[in-house]
């Protein structure tokens, strides 16, 4: 489309119609310094040691500096927040810087925190340092998990200080202003969708969807009559991925509304996310959701569902008709809950699914809640269940591989320990079935079940200390979750449960 010849570039906040993105400067920061930088999300986007020790770095992804010739953008999408539609929301904090090329890949590089645009609403265009480590670790961590994500560049304070309401005591305190540069194909949500389709904007929104085609989708013809409905299949097929990840790593986004979910079935929006400690289905790291707990651990299949039917509403003007969108729909349905559990198998070590292992792996999700039991240590110590351990001989046999996992050992007694005696036995008797030996079935474990993810206290020890001037378990933590399903035998004390400190801290989002 034909840009205007002197387009407005004022943040003024406001309404925008007929137009996908509007036209941003960064705000200048006062005293950019950089904190962390991932050095292989850099030299995926070509950018070498050097590059990324200069002040140009500095300044640009600080937004100090424009790169030359670019033209920084915040888009316009809108959403449905907690199932209400929630109108124009729009990159209220995040400002496009640019778009790369590499080795023939596009990757759109992302400020957030650089200040105001037309989509700030009432808030103030800024990050705290806090929520950027979160961001920042966080995504890096689960791209290592092999969980698609935006990827995380770097991470600077920017020397201006930001106030945010606290949640807990409700006073005000002024914090470091933080920004991050995040990374992927594009940030298209189902959300930029959704505002046109919601403005009756069918030009813009075919205009969206094509060069959405073009550039990001390549694998369906530009010319196609149905690329529309095409599209929307193969964002059903990457959300599924996406989520069967997140439930496979113990990962709960929290905040599931239609303009955080990514039109490349990325994660994406890292606010108050948290990691499954205690395996919980109903939990929920975001304290706004504790009553209705919309956006806990076991719903987020069908969140994403729900969601994709809101993006299918959108898509429809173009596609003209429901059956085609209805058919991915289904087959999301339909595949799923076998996806999942073919994958639940997998980390239990069954390398397929036979009758009876649903049930195995219903079971289990039943007596891994029978008391607060570590999601994380559990999978990894079961790896280390020999199949010839004689339950019937030895009754504590199978329990004593797994005990780190429970937060209150002595609560497993009576009941919970007979049923607990009962997986086993079943369990067991499965595994002695499988040809895999046990070595090999250990190792299959491990590449599906992370030793080391990013708990909320772990986030949290590594912003204290930021706040404090110490930036060291930035860089610890981040090297530690480079390879999360390696032992690592010196880092074993992040292979821990939560310490009793941290039970009721959760994360903050903005
Ligand atoms: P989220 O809940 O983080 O997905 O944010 C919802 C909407 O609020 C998005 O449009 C964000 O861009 C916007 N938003 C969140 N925090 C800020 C902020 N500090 N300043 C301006 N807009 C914000
Ligand atoms: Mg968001
Ligand atoms: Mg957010």
């Amino acid at each position: 489309r034909q840009l205007p010849a002197d387009p407005i570039e004022t943040p003024s906040r406001r309404q925008v119609s007929g137009a996908a993105f509007s036209f941003v400067t960064p705000r200048v920061p006062s005293d950019p310094k950089v904190l962390h930088v991932a050095t292989d999300v850099a030299s995926m986007i070509g950018l070498s040691q050097d590059d990324v020790q200069s002040d140009s770095f500095r300044r640009v992804f600080s937004g100090a500096e424009l790169l030359p010739g670019t033209r920084p953008y915040a888009m316009c999408y809108g959403g449905h927040q907690f199932g209400q539609w929630a109108g124009q929301l729009g990159d209220g904090r995040a400002i496009n810087l640019a778009e790369v090329l590499e080795n023939g890949q596009h990757f759109t590089l992302q400020l957030k925190g650089a200040g105001e645009t037309p989509y700030s609403r009432t808030a103030d265009g800024l990050a705290v340092l806090r929520s950027s480590v979160r961001e920042h670790l966080c995504s890096e961590a689960m791209h290592h998990l092999g969980v698609p994500t935006t990827r995380s560049l770097c991470l600077l304070t920017t020397g201006d200080s930001v106030v945010r309401d606290m949640m807990y005591d409700g006073n005000a305190r002024p914090e470091p202003g933080a920004v991050v540069c995040r990374v992927a194909p594009s940030f298209l949500r189902f959300g930029n969708f959704q505002i046109l389709a919601a403005q009756g904007d069918v030009a813009t929104l075919q205009a969206l969807a094509d060069y959405t085609i073009e550039h990001y989708f390549p694998e369906i013809a530009t010319t196609s009559p149905m690329r529309y409905s095409e599209l929307f299949a193969i964002v059903c097929q990457r959300t599924a991925d996406m989520i069967l990840h997140w439930q496979r790593v113990g990962f709960v986004h929290g905040v599931m509304n239609t303009d955080n979910m990514s039109i490349h079935g990325e994660t994406i929006d890292y606010g108050p996310y948290g990691w499954l400690e205690g395996f919980q289905p109903d939990w929920t790291p975001n304290t706004t959701d504790r009553s209705h707990r919309r956006y806990r651990f076991g719903d987020q299949p069908q969140i994403a569902l729900w969601n994709l039917v809101q993006l299918a509403n959108a898509l429809f003007p173009l596609v003209g008709e429901a059956d085609p969108l209805q058919a991915s729909v289904e087959q999301f349905y339909e595949q799923f809950n076998e996806k999942l559990t073919s994958m639940q198998a997998s980390k239990i070590g069954l390398d397929d699914v036979v009758d009876g292992d649903e049930e195995l792996v219903s079971q289990l999700d039943d007596v891994l809640q029978l008391t607060e039991t570590d999601m994380t240590i559990f999978f990894r110590s079961l790896a280390n269940v020999p199949k010839s351990l004689d339950v019937e001989q030895d009754v504590e046999g199978g329990l004593e591989v797994i005990r780190d996992a429970f937060y209150a050992p002595e609560e497993v007694k009576d009941g919970i320990r007979n049923q607990w005696h009962r997986w086993f036995r079943s369990y067991l008797n499965r595994i002695r079935q499988s040809r895999l030996s046990d070595e090999e079935r250990r190792d299959r474990m491990n590449r599906v079940n992370p030793k080391y993810v990013l708990r909320n206290y772990m986030a949290q020890l590594a912003i204290e200390a930021a706040e404090s001037g110490d930036f060291s378990l930035i860089g610890d933590l981040h090297s530690l979750l480079l390879l999360p399903y390696d032992e690592q035998p010196s880092q074993q004390r992040w292979f821990a449960k939560r310490p009793d400190w941290a039970r009721h801290k959760v994360g903050c989002s903005m």
